[in-house]
This record gives C-alpha cells, structure tokens and sequence, in this order.
C-alpha cells in the first residue's frame, strides 16, 4: 500500500500513497498557538476566565515560547495549547498505516455504512529516577507480588498480519527499537476508578460481590514491597513558597487535594493501606501535609509533570523525604497528578540519554479510542515514560501501546459533526474553527472538585468553553410559558416521589476515615507529636481490649443517606444531599411544600407504595408511577401537572437513556453523591477537541483507525501466554496486555468473540447492566428565531390521552423534543438541538429524518409562532443504537443491577483490563468517567508489569539527634550544600539553647454567632426534625439538624440572636488580645534570635553559599502558572 513508517527522535512521518506528508509532532508544533493570556487568578478562588481570548490564535502570532528549558529545547506542553482547525487536520486525517495516507483529510467522517449519524439535509444537506544517586542494582525480576498475570514473556509483541503491509509488519514484528512506532510519549498515571470520588477512605466490602467473580488485589490494594532507601538530591522545604504565609500556604493545599478528588483532611484507602504499618496516627497529619503539598504543586501548572524532586522538595525535613516520593508514586500511579496531555521532561531527556539498544519490549493493545483509551493509552504511555528506568533495569525498553479503532474517526461517542452549512459572516471566535455540534457527549457538568477535564481542557489544552445559562423556560403543549411558582410546586412534588423511593437503594458501603489534625492542616503545621506505634498496631491493639470493635469497624464514618433535593434541567440528573428517605407523612410534606390537602385528608395521612415494592419485577418507575398516583389522592393534581410530572421523568429518562421502568429500584442513581462542582459547559468549536488533544499532544499516540476487533483471545490463568486481537479484516496483533474499552452496547451485542468465552460472573454483569439510547434532532438555520437570552428551553408533552391523570398514557411520548438546547454560540452557527430521552430515543432509530424534522418544526411553530419558524437549512438526526460502534448511547442501572455491577465490569481477567464508561460506578455514563476509567485501567497494567510501589522500611527515618544529621548531611553528595545544612542545624540548636522554641501563635476560638446559637439549640433544632415522622422515621440525620437550625437562626429575632452576637464579639476580642501579645513576644524572639545568629555567626564564619533557591523561585514550575482555571462566577456573567 506504499505505506511508510520512519522513526526519528520519537516524531513520525507518514508518507502516503499520494506522497504527501501528514503533519508530524514538530508541525502540529509549529501550529499550535499559545493562549498564555489567561487569567491566572491564584489556585481555588472564583475569578474572571477570559473564555474567549483562548480562541484560536494564529500560530504565525505565537510569540517566544516561555517554557524554552535551559538548554534551549522547546517544551511544548508548556503552553497552553489551543486546538485550532489547523491543529485539527491531523487529527481527522486517517493514520492508519493500512489505509493509503489520505493526508490532510478536513472531514474524514461518516466512511463505513455503519456510523451512527443519518443525515437528511433539506434544503442541501518516573519514573525517571533522576534523583536516585546510586542507582538501586537492577532487579531483573518484576517483584513477586499478588500478580495473577503471567510474567513477562521472552518473546517480543508481534503483529502477524498477513494484510498489512511489509513495513509495518516488520516494524511491528520486530523487538528491537527499529520497529517503535510509538516511541518517546509523555503522560502518566491512573485512578481507582472503582472507589468513589468521595474523598473517603471506604472499606473495601466484598460482601455483595458475586461469589466467582475473584478480586486481584494487586489492583484494589496494592501491597507495599520493600524498596532500597534512595538518596535525593533535594533539600527540604525546597517546594514551598518562600513569599507566602504559612496559612495561605495550606489555603492552596487543601484546595489543591480538593481539586483532586482527594480529602485533604482524610488518607485515601488505598494511602490507608500502603501506610499503615508504616506510619503511626499521629504522622498522618504529617503525610498529608506533604501530599496535599505535592498536589498544590501539580494543579498550579498541570502543563509540566511534578518530578519526584520537586514532590521531595514538599517535605520540611529529611526524615519525611522518603514518604514523600512513595507518595509521589502513588499519586503519579494512580492519576492524581502527571496525567492528561502533560510534558514530562527530565524523564524524557533521560529516556533519550539512554542507548537505544535492541531489547525485548513489550505491547498493549488498547480497543477503542474513545474517551477511555485515548485516556488510558496516553496515561501508559506517561508512565511507561516516567518509569522507564525500572523497564530498563530489567533489560526491557518501555512498553510500547497501540490503539486499535474500529471507525475512521477518534472519540467514538464525543463526536463533533460538522454542518456543510457555512455562516455568511465568520465569527471571530471561529476563525480556525469548526462549525459543529454534538452528537455524543456534550455537557461538562462542573469543572470544580476534581473533574479531571479541569486540568485537560482548561489547564492543558486551553480549549475555548461557555457555561450554560441555567435559567430554563417550561412551555406547555399549547406554546404558554409554564407559570413558574406551579412548575416549582410539582417538581417539589416530583422530588418527593424519587425521595420516598430512596429508601430502597443500595446501602452505600461504610468508609474507614483516618484523619489528620484539621486544625494543623488549615495551619500548613505539622505534626510534632512523635509515636512509634504504627496505624496497624495501634488498631490492633485497640481491638484487643474487651468488647472493643475489630479493626474493621475502627474508624468507620458513619452510614449517609442521599435523599434527592432538586433536578438538573440540563442533564437530567438529581441532585442529593445527606438526609433520611421518606421522613415526614406525605401529607404533612405536600403541606410543607405548599400543596392544598383534598377536603378530608388529614395532616397524618401517608402513602403506601410497599405493595409496588414488594413486586417481583419493582423498578424505579413501577414504584415512582406508584407513589405518585397515592398523591392523586391527597392533592389536587391537574393534566398539566402531571404534563410536567412527565417531564421531569424525561429529563430523568435522559440522563439514563432508558424509559425509568427500565431502571433498577435499588441503582438507578449509584452514582449520587460524586458530583462536581460549577457551571454546566460546553466546548466552543468542538467537543471532540479533547479527545484529539489527547490522541496528539504531546507526541502522536500509534492509533490505528479503521480496525475493527472481532475476536479476542487472552490468558486467563497467569501464564505468560500472549493475548491476540483479531480484526475483521485479518489483521492481527499480539500483546502482552489488551485493554477493552469498547462499549456496553457492543458487548451486548456479542459481535466481539472472547476466546476463552468471558466468564459468568463478567457476562451475566454485561447482561444486568442496562445499555439504551438517547437521540439527538439538530436542525440548522438561516437565522436564529428563538430566545437567544436562553441556552435551554423545554416542551411539556401531550399524553396518549388527552387530559390523562394515568402515568401510562405519558410514557412514549414525554420524551418526545421534551428539551431543546440552542447551541448556537458553541456551534458558530444558529443551530437548536432536541433530546429524545425514553421510548423516544428507541422511537428515533426507526422514525424517518422527513418525519421527525416535520415534529419538530411543528413543536416550534407551537412555541414561536406559526410564521416566524421556518424550515431548517440543514438537519442531522443521531441514531446511537443503530452503530455498530456503540450499539446504543450510555449505561444505566438495568432492573436487574447488583450493587457491585459496575465494578465487576472493572475487573480483569488475567491479561484482559477493562475501561469505559461502564466500567466507572462513580462516574457511568459521562466523558469525565470514560476518562478516569481510562486512568485506573492504565494504573491496573502498570502495577502488574512492575508490581505494588514499594515502601523502604522503616519509611520515617527515627529522629535524630543534630550529630547524627550532620554525619548524614555530611555524607550526601553535595558537599557545599551538606556543609550549609550542618552549619543551619547548629546554628538553629545554638538559639534553642538559648531563648528556647518561638511561641506559638494561640488558638483560634469559634468567634461565629450562629455557631454559638446552633450548640445552644441542638436539641430543638432535632426535635423540630423529627415532628410528623413516619413510625421507624424517627432520627434525624445530623445534616437535617443542621439544614433546620440554619433555618432557625434565619428566623430568629434579633432579641434571640443578641446574646450570641456579644458571646462572639466577646470572643473576638479575648482572640484579638492574644494575638497582639503573641506577635509581641514573636517580635522579641526574633530579635533575640537575630542577635543570637550575628554573635553565632561572628564566632562561628558561615560556609560559601550553596547557591541553592527554592524550586520555586527558581525553577521552571515559576516561569509558567496556571494557578487557577477554576470556575467562577464572574466568567459566567461574562459570556453572558
Ligand atoms: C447522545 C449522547 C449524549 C451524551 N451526553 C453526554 C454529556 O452531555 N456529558 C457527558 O459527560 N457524557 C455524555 N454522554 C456519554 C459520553 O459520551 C460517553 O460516556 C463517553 O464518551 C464514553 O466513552 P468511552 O471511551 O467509554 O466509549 P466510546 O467513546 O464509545 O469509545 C469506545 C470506542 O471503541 C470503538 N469500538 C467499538 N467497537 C469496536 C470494535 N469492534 N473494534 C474497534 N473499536 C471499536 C468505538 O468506535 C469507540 O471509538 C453522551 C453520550 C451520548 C451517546
């Protein structure tokens, strides 16, 4: 096929059949135009985003890169990058070495008769180990740990592929560097994604796993192996800020582990259980201080990976310095940091330094390049970077990954079609854009509180975005606007109905919490405490005393319930808070909604769904259609009420992509509780940039599109038997390890043979999960006739029969058009996108276009006025279930769903890993879990080729006294910088001696009324809770507590809250005093200790300076901060 592979320096030519070159890494270089006129507001607090200026610059503008390193290399990932449509043309262009190179190709879409979008137009259609002095002696075994997979196989991955051409089969089949395709990528680490994004450290309860189903633990917990201590060329402190206070120090720590899906309070699980033989409870504070450190450091600037010297340099003492690269590990593994479309540069130059000897090397094939395994694979190819040193130890060259993609397209369910229809006048904002819309994935729900697209979008790619306005209008069928106060009466009441049905979901299992001290961590302290009881013993000997809980059920947060408060108009989804299920008498609640009770019904009177429960075939609909018809009976419900009953349900139809008789009763909402935080965004020019961000930057990904996977075969039993994928058209390619991403729906389908079959307990998870369809009507015009003052409008729907008060009569046609987005500022044209949620969606796959867009139209014309809505220029109708690539458009809860479903999806099989969005149960059905789900499976593969991180014993090095720490001091490498440290410890004892420890600032007493007033009234406020309870009702939760007294308080006259503002300002000032006497008698210590240090100092000469600033000051991360991209209030209203 005249196909050419050369490899040079890690940057690839493609020379196609027509001779042209597709852009390689170095052009996209060139053309990649910076956007470093974003605000940098500092990390965490809500400040302006110029979400436009990051459009599309020229790259001919670009100015000097400030990332050039020291020796004048260019750092590209430095940047803050912004995909422009010259960016884009590589990505579409097909890279497939099989495919004669259609270089340069804008639109290569829609190619196989399978893709999903039938168009109608109407009127046209680490490890770099640079910081190890003396390199640990190489292990060339991988360490022996819980590893159920086999052991690394002598042989080297082979492509055996009869269709391919000769290059490419030689490149491929050989072993040595010659054939690296991929070669030098960056990117890195991995997240469990199994474990709730709740910063908790959960308990890892087996008990309602299904009994085949087994659990590796080397992936669920891994086992810390002992390490050879390293020695770090590192100072301590050397990452913290020197202009900073302390206090405002921890401020950006703990808004950092935040940003992280991290409690900065809280040791993860998996933290926990590395740990907890090695540190004692009271260092935990110490630890944590350091992590939330280290992530400070990677949030700040996401563009250029934290190296293990820089997360060392987070450490305020050598003794911890070893606890800081094991955290560093952990972090880096699991995806906390250095991921996305991140440069990793010393490890880089390392990997370069190194001779490219022939080795063995080994192959992961990732299937699928959706949003997961363009996730997973650039995450491999990050680590296999950062760990590169320890493949070579063994006498291997990193890994190499492929990605096999069945269509002719990257991102497979984010897709941004593009119209044929050109505006008359090019916005500005579009210059080098797209004029798309989304056919897949299009709404990031929040960027705040550790979505991971925070860092990729925003801080790594700098794409442009705009928040959704929420303020939604409701019209009824007729056209009217929904009078406002009766919409927020029935979706009160609609709230109620799912909260009652709470009661019946899956109990969340118990988290294990070890904290630190929250106060020294809002301090930026450490622990001075020292014991030498490690967590195991001191949890061990706990459990030793009569009567006392097993270690277990030490340290267990308490058990919360979720209970749904609101709805998202734009996604459908419910929002939750702490609370007890079905509290009050239904009566008694509508009252308190501000309902009428029919003449007769009684305060007391409840409602009695346990009948629908009790049915066999219970979902969430059958019981909700249940509770809401006992309403009828208490409440005066019109047709139109229950027209916008109805649509709520679509709109929860939507979010699950399936009628809500479709869903589980116990699982329908397993992800409540892991929302972010933020304004609901969207893409400008493209959601589909993200993925092709991640496909190029910061080197090109080995994609191979238009290779569809028909059969898998894979080892199961730990024997080092290499896996096969076999392609439809005979391709095959053999690997160490496969990572599957393709979708639900495809599995489903059975179009994918497994060889051996998947075991039971994997296909029977398949078969319980729901997978359905959620289409899309986009209809393109001349001239925007709706109100461009709203992003999201939506339609109350007729039922069957007309004025129906039966839930029957709703169902096919609720989710008909029922929400309409204008998506005309993203899209660059005056575009309207309808959702067809519930039995609409399956409707969609076999309704002609003609048909639909004649509804559409019609529904319009309802709204806008029969003459003011005329017919679309162009049309796209989306129908998921009907590609063969997705088979459908997201996973839900299906009737039957075991509580651990989703993670039995996760789970591997011998050398089979499995990602997507189904496979994430915090995160299912969205990009952002498609992503992370992408990050763990990495994650998974890497710790079964090199095994758990290992932990050096004892990891805290016992206190010293300052002898033994000059000998140490004296002993590193670096003479100068040791001396100075010694000369700094003897000078520090010399004024300790002398004056003693500086004082400590006093403790902040509560100096806030309402806290004051909210301990005085506990008691009321909980018996006020608990008025009108339902029997078995009786406790109120301590949220619910709080919610009521906060309520109180707002109540309360100014006489009640008199006593406790005085109490406050009592307080203050008592507060205020101390500290004025504590900054005095600082001030007297530190002109003591100055004098002590110029009279030490005299008598004592001082050694030549080590020539040593904080990294900080000096180093890289400095020259280029994105210290916040993080949401704000004011950028909302910008765009607006
Ligand atoms: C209509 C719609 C609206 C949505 N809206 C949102 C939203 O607003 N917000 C949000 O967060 N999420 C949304 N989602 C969900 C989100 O798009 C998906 O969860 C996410 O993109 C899934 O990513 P993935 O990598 O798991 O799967 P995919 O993106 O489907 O990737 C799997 C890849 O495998 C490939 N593949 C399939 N079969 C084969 C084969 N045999 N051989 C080789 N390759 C194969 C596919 O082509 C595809 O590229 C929406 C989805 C749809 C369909």
């Amino acid at each position: 096929m005249g196909t050419t592979w050369r490899v040079r320096n890690g940057n690839r030519k493609v020379l196609g059949g027509s001779g042209r070159v597709v852009p390689t890494t170095e052009d996209l270089k060139e053309s990649r135009s910076r956007a470093s006129s974003r605000a940098s507001p500092s990390l965490g607090t809500s400040t302006p985003q110029q979400h436009s200026n990051t459009f599309s610059q020229n790259p001919a503008t670009s100015g000097p890169n400030p990332h050039e390193s020291a020796d004048g290399a260019k750092c590209i990932a430095s940047e803050i990058v912004v995909w422009t449509e010259a960016t884009d043309v590589d990505a579409m262009s097909v890279d497939s070495p099989r495919s004669p190179s259609p270089a340069l190709e804008l639109e290569p879409e829609v190619g196989p008769e399978q893709e999903l979008v039938a168009e109608s137009e109407i009127k046209s259609e680490a490890e770099s180990e640079h910081v190890a002095s003396p390199s640990p002696p190489p292990s060339p075994e991988p360490p022996a740990m819980l590893d159920p997979l086999p052991s690394p196989p002598p042989a080297s991955p082979q492509i055996i592929a009869p269709t391919i051409p000769p290059p490419l089969a030689v490149a491929l089949s050989s072993s040595g560097s010659s054939l690296s395709v991929t070669s030098e990528h960056s990117d890195l680490s991995s997240v469990p994604e199994s474990q709730s994004s709740k910063a908790t450290t959960p308990v890892d309860v087996d008990s309602c796993k299904e009994a085949a189903a087994p659990v590796p633990q080397v992936i669920s917990q891994p086992q810390p192996s002992s390490a050879p201590r390293r020695r770090y060329d590192v100072r301590p402190k050397v990452s913290l800020p020197t202009d900073l206070p302390l206090a405002e120090y921890a401020v950006q720590c703990i808004a950092a582990a935040e940003a992280s899906r991290l409690n900065p309070y809280y040791l993860h699980e998996e933290e926990y259980v590395m740990l907890r033989d090695h540190i004692s409870h009271t260092q935990v504070t110490t630890y944590l201080n350091i992590r939330n450190g280290i992530l400070r450091l990677w949030v700040r600037n996401p563009q250029i990976a934290v190296t293990r010297e820089e997360a060392v340099g987070c450490a305020k003492d050598t003794r911890w310095f070893d606890v800081a690269s094991v955290c560093f590990d952990w972090l880096v593994r699991r995806g906390f940091i250095n991921f996305g479309c991140v440069e990793i540069r010393s490890a880089r130059k390392q990997s370069i330094k190194e001779s490219p000897s022939a080795r063995k090397r080994k192959t992961i094939v990732v299937l699928g390049a959706g949003m997961s395994g363009l996730g997973c694979a650039r995450q491999l190819e990050g680590l296999f970077l950062q760990y590169s040193k320890k493949f070579r130890d063994r006498g291997e060259d990193p890994p190499m990954v492929v990605v096999l993609e069945g269509r002719n397209r990257l991102g497979g369910r984010v897709y941004s079609k593009a119209f044929k229809t050109r505006p008359k006048n090019i916005p500005e904002a579009f210059k080098d854009k797209r004029f798309t819309a989304e056919m897949g994935g299009m709404i990031i729900t929040g960027f705040d509180r550790g979505n991971p697209l925070n860092i990729l979008l925003r801080g790594q790619l700098g794409l442009p975005y705009r928040p959704l306005r929420p303020d939604t209008t409701l019209y009824d069928s007729a056209g009217k606007p929904v009078d406002p106060v009766r919409d927020q009466l029935v979706e009160s009441l609609y709230n109620d109905c799912l909260d009652r049905v709470s009661e019946y979901k899956f109990k969340q299992p118990p988290s294990k919490l070890i904290e630190g001290n929250r106060d020294l961590i809002d301090e930026g302290k450490d622990s001075a405490a020292e014991t030498h009881k490690t967590i195991r013993q001191t949890e061990e000997a706990a459990a030793a005393q009569p009567h006392a809980p097993p270690v277990s059920e030490q340290n267990i947060a308490p058990q919360v319930n979720l209970v749904p408060i609101s709805t998202d108009r734009a996604t459908g989804r419910i929002h939750t808070e702490p609370g007890t299920p079905g509290a009050l008498r239904a009566a008694r609640k509508a009252k308190l909604m501000g309902w009428s009770l029919k003449q007769g019904v009684s305060e007391d009177a409840d409602l009695d769904f346990e009948p629908a429960t009790k049915q066999p075939d219970a979902t969430l609909g059958s019981v909700t259609d249940s509770v809401m018809a006992q309403y009828k009976d208490l409440v005066d419900l019109t047709a139109q009420d229950y027209r916008l009953m109805n649509w709520h349900v679509a709109n929860l139809e939507y979010s699950n992509a399936t009628n809500y008789h479709q869903l589980s009763l116990q699982g329908w909402d397993i992800d409540a509780g892991n929302e972010w935080e933020g304004s609901h965004t969207m893409v400008v020019g493209g959601y589909q940039s993200v993925p092709r961000g991640l496909m190029h930057l910061p080197t090109p990904l080995d994609v191979r599109q238009k290779s569809p996977v028909s059969k898998i075969t894979y080892s199961t039993d730990g024997s080092s038997r290499m896996a096969m994928v076999e392609c439809e058209d005979g391709f095959r390619v053999e690997a160490d390890y496969v990572v599957n991403t393709i979708p639900l729906g495809v599995l489903k389908h059975g179009s994918i043979q497994f060889d051996p079959p998947l075991p039971s307990w994997k296909q029977n998870a398949i078969d319980r999960l729901g997978f359905g369809v959620l289409n899309k009507v986009i209809l393109v015009y001349k001239e925007p006739f709706w109100d461009m003052s709203r992003d999201i409008f939506g339609v109350l729907r007729m039922p069957t029969n007309r004025n129906s008060l039966d839930q029957k009569d709703y169902a096919s046609q609720r989710g008909r058009f029922f929400q309409w987005f204008n998506v005309t500022e993203t899209s660059g044209l005056p575009v309207l996108l309808a959702l067809m949620a519930g039995d609409a969606g399956f409707d969609t796959e076999q309704t002609c276009n003609d048909d639909l867009v004649a509804e559409a139209t019609t529904i319009l014309r309802g709204v806008y006025g029969e003459t003011k809505v005329p017919d679309p220029v162009e049309t796209v109708v989306t129908r998921w279930a009907s590609d063969k690539f997705a088979r459908g458009s997201y996973s839900s809860a299906g009737p039957n769903m075991k509580a651990d479903d989703y993670d039995t999806m996760a789970r591997p099989i011998g050398n089979l890993f499995f990602a997507g969005e189904h496979t994430s149960g915090t995160h299912p059905a969205t990009v952002h879990g498609a992503y992370l789900s992408g990050l763990r499976a990495a994650s998974e593969v890497l710790d079964v080729m090199l095994g758990p991180i290992e932990v050096p014993t004892p990891l805290i090095i016992p206190k010293e006294t300052s002898q033994s720490l000059k000998r140490k001091v004296a002993e590193s490498k670096d003479p100068v910088r040791a001396q100075a440290e010694a000369y700094e410890i003897e000078l520090w004892d010399y004024i300790v001696a002398q004056i003693g420890l500086r004082p400590l600032a006093p403790s902040r007493p509560a100096t806030n009324a309402y806290v004051f007033y909210s301990k005085a009234h506990h008691e009321d406020a909980r018996r006020k809770c608990e008025e009108g309870r339902r029997p078995g009702k009786g406790k109120a939760s301590a949220n619910e507590v709080r919610v009521m007294s906060a309520k109180m308080w707002r109540d309360a006259t100014e006489e009640t809250k008199a006593p406790f503002m005085k109490l406050a300002e009592e307080q203050k000032q008592v507060h205020a005093g101390a500290m004025a006497a504590w900054k005095e008698e600082g001030a007297a210590w530190d002109r003591k200790a100055t004098e002590l240090k110029v009279k030490y100092e005299a008598e004592h000469p001082p050694p030549p300076p080590a020539g040593s600033a904080s990294l900080e000051e000096e180093g890289r991360r400095s020259k280029k901060r994105v210290e916040s991209y993080a949401e704000s209030e004011v950028s909302d209203i910008e765009m607006e």
